[in-house]
C-alpha cells in the first residue's frame, strides 16, 4: 500500500462527515444503541463496535487503521502514552513465575516496570547485550515468556538482528516486543522480520510538534484484541479523541518531516565529527558505527537522534556548553520541530563525574526542523565560548 494513500485517505469516510477533508473529533464518552440485542452484543464483545470511549472511538479508529497499515500489521491500538503502550504489551503476555529477556538499558519506563513493578508479581527479567544472538540463546529459560527489544536504542543506538531474534523466539514459543520509536515504521518494519508486537511512542515523530503524548502497539488482530479486552479497557489507557486527532494531523506531514530531518541530521553529524572538541559521534548510519552493516541492512534510513562525546575535563565544562546554546533547548523527548540537547552528566554530581569514563561526556542531540546551518552556528558559538 502506498504511504501517501495510507496517510491521506485510508480509514477516512468523508461522505459521513460533510466531505470535510479533516476528520471530526468525535468528542463523546458514550454511544447510544437502538435495541437491547445491540447492547448485549457490545457487552459480550466491546471490540466489535462503539459503546464507550474508554474502548473504541471513531476518531481513534481512523488513526488505528493508518498506523496498522504503516507497520504492515493486521491491527493496532493507540494509548495515552508510549509508556502505557509498553506496559500493556508486556503485562498482557506474562504471568506470575514467568521470565523476561530484555536488551540492556531499554527505555527508562520499560526498565522501571521490569525492575520495580513486575518483581512484585513474581516476574523476573534478565538484561543482555542484544548485539549478539548467542546472548539471547544463553539467557532463555524454560519459563521465558517474552523477549523485549529496542532497536536502535535511543541513547547508544545498539541494534538487534530482528530476523534472528524473531526466529529464535518463535522456535521457543516466546512473544517478542520491540520499541521501534527511533525508526518508526517509515524506516523499519519489524513485523516483516517476524516480530510479534511493535511499539512506538506517538509523542515523538507522529505528533511531531511537541504538543501531545501517545503510544502505539501493532500486531495480529488476536493479540490486539487480547490487549484491548484486558489491559486497555481495565486501566483506561486508550488515547482520547482530541489527541488522536492531533496525531492524524501529525501523520500528514510525518514523511516530509522525517525526510528533512534525515538531511539535517547528517549535516550536523558531519560538522560534529570534524570538530576538534568532539572525540567521536554515535549515529547508526555513520560508517564509524560498530553495527553499521546491520543498520544498513535492517533499517531504511536514520534521522533525528545522534550522540557525541565531548573532550571535556570537567562536568562544569559540559554544563557551560549546554547552558550556552542559544537556540537548541535542553529538554527530554524528541521528534518535534525543535532541536534538543540532553547531557548524560545531568544524572551525575560533580563528585561522581569522571572524565575518564567516556559515557559521562556523552550528549544526545536531537536535530529538529530548523535550518541545519542555524543549528551548526549555535553549536559553534557554544564550543567557542565554553569549551
Ligand atoms: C519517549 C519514548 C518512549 C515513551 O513514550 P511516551 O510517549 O513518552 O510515554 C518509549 N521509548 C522511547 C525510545 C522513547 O524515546
Amino acid at each position: 500500500m502506498d504511504i501517501s494513500y495510507i496517510i491521506n485517505e485510508l480509514g477516512e469516510d468523508r461522505q459521513l462527515y460533510f466531505n470535510a477533508v479533516a476528520p471530526p473529533i468525535i468528542q463523546t464518552s458514550n454511544f447510544r444503541v437502538e435495541t437491547v440485542d445491540e447492547l448485549r452484543d457490545l457487552f459480550a464483545d466491546e471490540y466489535s463496535g462503539y459503546l464507550y470511549s474508554r474502548g473504541l472511538n471513531p476518531t481513534v479508529d481512523i488513526l488505528r487503521k493508518k498506523l496498522a497499515a504503516l507497520d504492515g500489521a493486521e491491527d493496532c491500538l493507540v494509548f495515552n502514552s508510549g509508556a502505557s503502550a509498553i506496559f500493556a504489551a508486556v503485562l498482557a503476555n506474562v504471568k506470575s513465575g514467568d521470565h523476561i529477556v530484555s536488551v540492556e538499558k531499554p527505555y527508562t519506563w520499560a526498565q522501571r516496570m521490569f525492575d520495580v513493578i513486575l518483581p512484585r508479581f513474581g516476574v523476573t527479567t534478565t538484561y543482555i547485550d542484544g548485539t549478539r544472538i548467542e546472548n539471547f540463546e544463553r539467557a532463555i529459560l524454560p519459563n521465558t515468556a517474552l523477549i523485549y527489544l529496542e532497536s536502535p536504542n535511543s541513547w547508544d543506538y545498539k541494534l538487534q538482528d530482528l530476523r534472528a531474534v524473531a526466529e529464535l523466539a518463535r522456535s521457543e514459543n516466546i512473544v517478542t516486543v520491540i520499541d521501534n520509536s527511533y525508526c518508526t515504521p517509515l524506516y523499519q518494519r519489524p513485523i516483516g522480520y517476524g516480530i510479534d508486537i511493535v511499539m512506538q511512542t506517538a509523542t515523538k515523530y507522529i505528533g511531531g510538534h511537541s504538543d501531545t503524548v501517545g503510544g502505539v502497539l501493532c500486531g495480529t488482530g488476536a493479540m490486539m484484541k487480547k490487549i484491548f479486552d484486558s489491559e486497555l479497557l481495565n486501566a483506561g489507557i486508550g488515547i482520547q479523541p482530541f489527541n488522536a486527532w492531533l496525531l492524524i494531523r501529525g501523520l500528514r506531514t510525518m514523511p516530509a518531516r522525517m525526510e528533512r530531518l534525515t538531511v539535517t541530521t547528517r549535516k550536523v553529524a558531519g560538522y560534529l565529527k570534524s570538530h576538534p572538541q568532539v572525540e567521536s559521534i554515535l549515529f547508526p548510519l555513520d560508517e564509524s558505527f560498530p553495527q553499521y552493516e546491520l543498520a544498513r541492512a535492517q533499517m531504511k534510513d536514520a534521522c533525528g537522534l545522534l550522540s557525541f562525546y565531548l573532550r571535556a575535563g570537567s562536568r562544569d565544562q559540559i554544563v557551560r556548553f549546554c547552558e550556552g546554546l542559544k537556540h537548541i533547548m535542553m529538554a527530554v523527548s524528541w521528534g518535534g520541530h525543535e532541536s534538543l540537547i540532553l547531557p548524560k552528566c545531568a544524572s551525575l554530581t560533580e563528585v561522581e563525574f569522571d572524565p575518564g569514563i567516556k559515557e559521562h561526556r556523552m550528549l544526545r542531540l536531537y536535530t529538529g526542523l530548523e535550518e541545519p546551518e542555524y543549528l551548526i552556528r549555535d553549536l559553534q558559538q557554544a564550543f567557542e565560548k565554553f569549551l
